[in-house]
């Protein structure tokens, strides 16, 4: 098993994690510990090449330390990831190789589920260390953290209701619930009980019909989700999608879900406010299943009434939120930026001048072990974090090339992993992605031939759903670059 260190301005420890007989490639991103140790979940995903993965290691680190620092757990920020197909790739080595990895940080990075990741994964990780959380109730642990965090979502949607639309009363109110996984089932639930009216979509489409069925809900297309005339549009999804092509789409009042990172980048949020749509902003409303997961490692232990007590707190959070930002003139994004870095310096300050109580914050106990947090880092501006992130692939395509994995070819070679709907639409993303971040050529070549085997593909729901996206952007290139021309 070999651990890389790579070395990215703005973070704490950033690792590689590579182990050949289990096939596990992974990142683990340790952003701040100021508050404590890193607590964030472990996410598998297909990622098509190790830059994508490493950049979504970094963006959800940082997520979690404002979270972490907003919702007041007393830990810090940090996300590993998984490169490979949750459902194919999974096995018990790779989760057991994983969790010596994380075991290699002696506690410094505190791992749970996430997307990809389950409740019995954790079991498994459990064996190769103590540095888990989010394990089976029977076992005295705090068990699946998504109830949780669909009941703070629940709270937080219906406060920007009452914000935007001045009721508290949910009937009646169409709610667009993108991504049919853990905490949107949950949240499907309770938004079903308060008289919403449900709409959803799935890459997978049985999980939406599911919902569907279960909640008499409207079931669409992937790619409707953005244009679809509703009140209240719920990413539940993965992140990045409000973004320069989905924001001028939107017919929605408000966006609440339960998603990181659902700003692709901070100005994203600038544009929700310039559309007067109410923006909850992300790490805001999902600490739920993270306060869950925190109170197991209080000195007190779990307390599932403790629990509930501090997600509903959520919703006054997201009050606080959406008056700072009207009082200042500014993104709900922003003011919650502003509302955690606040509260981050004041920890600071606190370690500065000494605790108040004899405990020593940033000091848990996991598994029996007593663990610290042992560097800090000063928060990064926006644009010093494009800079890392673009320092990130730079550093990471220079080690791809040091073992002779390639770089930028490999991708292309790599990232054409057409398939069933799933692959079909991960491979759509992540071209309109890499055609985000400048790599044009690369990411129309990827549209191209995506288009390509949808054109000749039997898979029927493929070709409805993403076949006319992959053609409008091919369109919208090459009038953009006519219009270059002219
Ligand atoms: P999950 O894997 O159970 O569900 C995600 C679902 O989204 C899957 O069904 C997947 O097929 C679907 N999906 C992916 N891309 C899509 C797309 N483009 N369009 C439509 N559907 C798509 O994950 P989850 O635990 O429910 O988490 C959902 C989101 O909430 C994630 O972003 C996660 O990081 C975040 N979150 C989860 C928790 C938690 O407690 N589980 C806590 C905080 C934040």
């Amino acid at each position: 098993m070999e651990l890389r260190e790579i070395p990215i301005e703005g973070y704490e420890r950033v690792l590689q994690c590579h182990d050949g007989p289990s096939g596990l490639q992974a990142i683990i991103a340790i952003h701040d510990t100021t508050s404590g140790p890193a607590l964030g979940g472990l996410r598998m995903w297909p990622y098509t090449t190790r830059h994508h993965a490493l950049r979504d290691a970094l963006r959800l680190a940082r997520g979690m330390t404002y979270q972490s620092a907003v919702a007041e757990t007393g830990f810090g920020g940090g996300k590993a990831v998984v490169l490979g197909d949750a459902q194919r790739d999974k096995t018990t080595c790779l989760l057991r190789a994983m969790g010596r990895c994380v075991d290699r940080l002696d506690g410094q990075y505190i791992t749970a589920e996430d997307v990809g990741t389950s409740v019995e994964d954790m079991l498994v990780v459990r064996q190769e260390t103590p540095y888990v959380v989010g394990l089976p109730r029977a076992m005295g642990s705090s068990g699946d953290p998504a109830p949780f965090t669909a009941l703070g979502v629940f709270l937080g949607l219906r406060t920007c209701v009452e914000w935007a639309l001045h009721t508290t009363d949910l009937r009646g109110i169409r709610v667009a619930v993108q991504g049919c996984g853990n905490v949107a089932s949950h949240l499907c639930k309770h938004l079903h009980q308060a008289g919403a009216r449900l709409i959803v979509t799935d890459v997978v489409p049985a999980k939406a019909q599911r919902l569907a069925q279960q909640y008499g809900a409207r079931l669409v297309a992937p790619e409707e989700m953005y244009a679809l005339p509703c009140e209240v549009y719920a990413p539940c999804a993965l992140g990045g999608t409000l973004n320069d092509h989905t924001i001028p789409r939107l017919q929605c009042q408000i966006v609440a879900g339960s998603a990181n990172n659902q700003c692709l980048w901070e100005e994203h949020g600038d544009h929700l406010r310039q559309r007067g749509i109410v923006y909850a902003p992300d790490f805001v409303m999902n600490a739920g299943g993270l306060l869950n997961v925190a109170m197991e490692l209080t000195p007190a232990g779990y307390n599932e009434a403790r629990v509930l007590e501090r997600v509903r707190h959520i919703a006054t959070t997201v009050r606080t939120v959406l008056a700072t930002a009207a009082h200042e003139g500014i993104s709900t994004h922003r003011a919650a930026i502003r509302l955690a870095e606040q509260k981050l310096a004041t920890v600071r300050q606190a370690k500065v001048y000494g605790p108040a109580g004899s405990e020593t914050p940033g000091e848990v106990s996991v598994g029996g072990a007593r663990v610290r947090h042992r560097r800090r880092s000063t928060p990064a501006s926006a644009s010093t974090q494009r800079r890392q992130l673009q320092y990130s692939e730079d550093v990471l395509r220079q080690s791809e090339g040091e073992h002779g994995l390639g770089g930028e070819e490999e991708g292309m070679r790599a990232f054409p992993n057409f398939g069933n709907i799933r692959d079909n639409a991960t491979a759509f993303h992540l071209a309109m992605d890499v055609i985000e971040h400048g790599h044009v050529a690369w990411g129309r070549a990827v549209l191209a031939r995506l288009r390509e085997h949808l054109q000749t593909t039997h898979d029927i729901k493929s070709v409805q759903w993403i076949l006319p996206d992959v053609e409008a952007a091919l369109q919208r290139f090459s009038c953009d670059e006519q219009h270059e021309m002219r």
